[in-house]
């Protein structure tokens, strides 16, 4: 989704569903738990993804 997409999911949706759909972008490919959204790991089976934009630490 671009910015202005992602301006009026939240205008229909609401920022809450918005926030949903993008935690589920964190899912991990590989045991499709939820990766951790700041540093890109998945806890249960150590896959680590590719976070755009992330910070390096
Ligand atoms: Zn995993």
């Amino acid at each position: 989704m671009s910015m202005i997409e992602n301006l009026k999911f939240i205008k229909k949706n609401g920022v809450k569903k918005f926030l949903k759909t993008q935690e589920k972008k964190y899912d991990c490919p590989q045991c499709s738990k939820t990766i951790c959204v700041h540093n890109g790991k998945c806890y249960e089976c150590g896959f680590k993804e590719k976070l755009v934009g992330l910070k390096k630490q």
